[in-house]
């Protein structure tokens, strides 16, 4: 079963994210409530896939992205984000994401993102 570590400072959005993947095969393998945290998790954890919220306190989601990758370059981290927020997805790429989705998002985007990663 893939695990999954969720970022996001929404508690609502962490909530439904956990509950879509639990329902759907995946194996939540803890929530993070911003990038620092998130760096923190995927280091002691080590999930196979990092489900990444951008607009966050303390460490947004590109840098906790570029630092996860830092951290281990084969990391798979899916960003899914409201657009027009301050970074798109052509930035999110070339930070190293392997999938960005849009909030709002379907069910079906997220877990084809996370199955392919
Ligand atoms: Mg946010």
């Amino acid at each position: 079963m893939k695990s999954v570590l969720i970022v996001d400072d929404s508690r609502v959005s962490r909530k439904m994210i956990r509950h879509l993947l639990e329902h759907s095969g995946f194996e939540v393998a803890a929530e993070a409530i911003n990038g620092k945290e998130g760096l923190d998790l995927y280091i002691k954890l080590r999930p196979d896939v990092v489900a990444m919220d951008i607009t966050m306190p303390e460490m947004n989601g590109i840098d906790a992205l570029k630092a996860i990758k830092e951290h281990d370059p084969d990391a798979k981290v899916v960003i899914i984000s409201a657009a027009g927020q301050d970074y798109n997805k052509a930035d999110a790429i070339r930070a190293g994401a392997v999938a960005f989705v849009t909030k709002p998002y379907s069910d079906e985007e997220i877990l084809e993102a996370l199955r392919s990663s």
